[in-house]
Order: C-alpha cells, then structure tokens, then sequence
C-alpha cells in the first residue's frame, strides 16, 4: 500500500457515508494507482441493503432540507466550496492517484468541480417562480418551483471529482437530497468531498455516497426504487439507455451526460497556429479521456498541411508520465482495455490506408501508457470516426466543401460538442447553427465552464448542468390556480 503525502489524511476516507455515518463493511475491495499498479486503499464495498438504507435516509432527510431558506443551504453550499478550494492540493492528490490525470489537470478539475458548488450555492436564493394573471376575473395564477426529491446520482471515473460536485451542487442547492454511486475504480476523490461536505454542515441523509463494485444493481435498485424521484448519470450512451429502460416502470426523471464523438473543423480562412493550439487542449486534455473531446479532425485542404504541421509540432511536447511527476502533461489511460481501443482504431485505420504522422504504438513506460497519436488520410468509413475512441489518437480527416464537412460532422448517433476554427463571421454563424450538438466552441478548445449550460442533443443525453438552465433538471413546476371571492 502506497501512503500518500497528504496535508489532511482523514480526507482518505474509505467507508461509505450514510446518513451523516461513516459507514464500513465486511468486504473491501481495492483501488489502485493506473500509473504504476499501487495500492491506494482498500475501500468498503456496500451492498443493496446498504443503498435501501442510504435511500431512506435521503427520504427521511429531504423535507427538513427543502423547509430552509434558499440562503440556509447556499452558506452550506459555500462553505462546501470554500473547503474544495482549502484542500484543493489534497483533492488533487487523491484525484491524480486513483485516476491518472497530471497533477496540475487534477488541480484545475477539484477548482472546477468547486465552481460548481459555487454557482448553485449562489442560484440556491434565486429559485424564483411566476405570477401569472388569471385566466377569469376572480383568479390567480401561481407557479412554484419545489425541488424532485431524493436524487440518484451515478457518476463515471474519468472526473472522479468534478463530475459529482456538478450534480450535486444543483440537487443540493434546489432542495433534493442524493444518494450517489461514484465509479468503483475512483471513489476515493468522491468520499473526500463526502469528508468536506460534513465539515461544511450538510445534514445527515442529505447525502449519501456508497462505494461499491455492483454497478448494475446499484443501478437497478436506483432507477427502480419508488422514493427515488430523479436520476442523474454521467457515462456511456449504453448504459444511459439500461438506466432508462429500469426507470420506466417508476417514471424516473433523467438528466444524462452521456457519449460524444465530437466533431473539430477547420476552415481555410482559420489560424493554423490557433487551431493547433485549440486542438492540442481538445484532443489531450485527460489524455483524450472526456466526452468532450474532439474525435475526429476535419480539415479543409487549403489548410490542411499547415494544421498537421503545427499540431504535430504541439504533440511532441506533449511529456508522457506518472501524473505525480514534475512536468508531465499526459498520463495513463484508465486501464488496459482503454488501451485496446486505442489500438484497434489506429490499427483498423492503417489498414483502411490512414497514415501515421507520430505515435501509433504502446509507450515504452509500459502498463497503460500510450503514445500520443496523429493520422491522415482518415475516411468516415474507419471505427474512428464512427466511435468515441477515448484515448490519445487525433484523427485528421481532409475536406473541400463547408457543406460537405457539415455532412460529415451531424453524420453520427451522438451530439455533445463540436468545434471549429473559421474567420468569416457568416461562416462562423452557419456553421454553428449547423453543428447537431449541445456544446459549440468556436475558435477555442476548452468549453467548460459552470457558467455555461453543458449537455448534448441525439443519442448524447437530456439535461444540462451549469448555468442558470442547471438547475431547472432538480426542479418541479407547480402550477396554482387560486380563486378569488367576488366583491
Ligand atoms: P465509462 O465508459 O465512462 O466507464 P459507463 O457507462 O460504463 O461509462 O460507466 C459510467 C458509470 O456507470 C460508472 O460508475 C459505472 O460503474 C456505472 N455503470 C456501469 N454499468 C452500469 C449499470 N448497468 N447500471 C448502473 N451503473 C452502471
């Protein structure tokens, strides 16, 4: 077992938090290091029972948290945020040790995941409903906003972090209490927000965090419990849809965050300089493990050589490491069969006649290392450009026409982001109207923000979360009629 150099230990929690306990179990399993295969910790191992009882908890909790003033639970919420950002060093140790990430990225998401908080503990007093005049002379009418009620709450590993703190932050903030089920391979990041969350005063049941490795029945229980009004999940478009299916029979309420295949676009008229630049933090950022992340490279042929040649120049700076190491801007990917992938799109690619820039094999360091990857020559015909390939491979795909790209670009199931360089504001405006996704950044790379509402269109998912729109997915609207005496 590896000790890891933290400021505050007791942020190492490995029990599950139920009901404000901190409870253990008779099984543990282990989290390890992606990096080198160390031992993190062994953590707790919940079972069904255990989610029922976490289920009930966040139930019985719910209505005393809803009952508090909007400007109660956002000091909560503040002081939630103001602790992230007090261990944030801390965070992203934790956060660097189960997941892979470079230090400084883990950093940056701990102060992203914080953000959140920050945002809805702000929007927590500003959940305002409607007057509106009266269909007939003697009556009003008013509209309500009241919270769901208990959310689930299942998140992936590739934001251990971040991924929570934006769903609870607007659950909490309207009024809902949550019982969450973090990835079994990165709990840890999870249950250290669990730790602060106390620290800032959140109420027992109010939240509840169960590390497991029964993702199905977690999920089946979750979706199918009757005091369980809403879920929220942020994974593969697969099991979005398996969740579904269970909620039906109880008409859950869904946000879902679910696959990409982002699009990135290059115009003639672009800066092959900024574009590289924009593609670089696009492609790489996570070691190209976001469902935002550009997928597939469309690039128009006057620009084409010139793009290639700054983005590869970019890429060879790129340093390739153990994220704890001084330096090193890309980690491991998250396992073996992360690796797999990558290595079936390259080789299924060369073999359909895509070219290899740089890369294109296993790092030497071994274990889930993989080089990071440029191609040409791709063709919308190659898995790659079909399939989120969630890993270090840029995929250059060549054009002549804007309509053609365009085409190319809505032609998948999937519509979280997509991006594009141009210059020409007419350009700028068509193209962004065309583009079949939730998220656009045009002539940037990075998107992300709590400002702004995240979330996809088609097979990629429903709801937004962040920005004044994230919060409406945890929200009721009641409408009522009041009737007035007559004079
Ligand atoms: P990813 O490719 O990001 O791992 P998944 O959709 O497989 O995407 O996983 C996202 C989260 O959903 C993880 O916490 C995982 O453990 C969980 N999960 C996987 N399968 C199921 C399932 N059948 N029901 C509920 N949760 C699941």
């Amino acid at each position: 077992m590896s000790t890891l150099p933290l400021r505050d230990p007791t942020l190492l929690e490995t029990r599950a938090l139920i009901n404000g306990e901190w409870v253990g179990s008779a099984g543990t399993y282990v989290v390890s290091n992606p990096a080198t295969g160390q031992v993190i910790a062994q953590v707790a191992a919940m079972d069904i029972d255990h989610a029922k009882g976490a289920i009930d908890a966040a139930h019985a909790a719910q209505p005393n948290w809803a009952a508090m003033t909007g400007k109660e639970r956002a000091a909560i919420l503040r002081r939630l945020h103001d602790l992230m950002v007090a261990n944030a060093d801390d965070l992203a140790m934790i956060l660097t040790a189960e997941m892979g990430k470079p230090l400084a990225e883990a950093k940056g998401e701990v102060l992203y995941g914080a953000a959140y908080v920050e945002w809805f503990a702000e929007e927590a007093k500003r959940i305002y409903g409607d007057v509106i005049p009266g269909h007939a002379r003697n009556s009003r009418i008013m509209v309500l906003k009241q919270p769901v009620g208990v959310v689930g709450a299942i998140t992936p590993w590739n934001f251990p972090n971040a991924m929570l703190a934006r769903k609870l932050a607007p659950a909490l903030a309207a009024g809902c209490t949550m019982v969450a089920r973090p990835s079994e391979q990165t709990p840890l990041s999870a249950l250290a927000i669990g730790v602060l969350a106390c620290r800032a005063g959140v109420p027992a049941g109010v939240l509840n965090i169960l590390p497991n490795r029964r993702a199905s029945e977690f999920g089946q229980l979750l979706c199918s419990h009757p005091k369980v009004a809403k879920i929220t999940f942020t994974g593969s478009t697969r099991v979005g849809a398996i969740l579904m299916e269970q909620g039906a029979r109880t008409i859950k309420k869904f946000s879902l965050e679910l696959g990409g295949n982002a699009p990135f676009l290059v115009f003639d008229d672009a800066d092959p300089e900024a574009a590289a630049e924009g593609a670089l933090l696009a492609k790489f950022r996570n070691n190209g493990q976001t469902c935002v992340c550009a997928n597939r490279f469309y690039v128009q042929s006057g620009i084409h050589d010139a793009f290639v040649a700054a983005l590869a120049r970019h890429m060879s700076n790129l340093k390739v490491g153990d994220g704890l190491r001084e330096g090193v801007t890309t980690g491991p990917l998250i396992n073996q069969a992360a690796v797999e992938k990558v290595e079936t799109h390259v080789s299924d690619a060369l073999a359909k006649g895509a070219r290899l820039t740089i890369g294109g094999a296993r790092h030497p360091l071994g274990g889930t290392f993989y080089e990071p990857t440029l191609m040409t020559g791709v063709t919308q015909d190659m898995q790659v450009a079909r399939d989120e390939t969630f890993g270090p491979l840029a995929a250059v795909i060549r054009f002549d026409t804007e309509q053609e790209a365009i085409a190319m670009a809505n032609d998948t199931e999937f519509g979280l982001a997509g991006y594009f360089y141009a210059s020409d504001l007419s350009r700028v405006w068509r193209v962004a109207e065309a583009l079949e996704v939730g998220i656009v950044g045009v002539n940037t790379g990075l998107v992300s923000t709590e400002v702004a509402p995240f979330g996809g269109v088609k097979q990629s998912g429903m709801g937004r979360e962040g920005s004044r729109y994230g919060i409406d997915d945890y929200l009721e609207i009641k409408n009522v009629v009041i009737g007035l005496a007559a004079r």
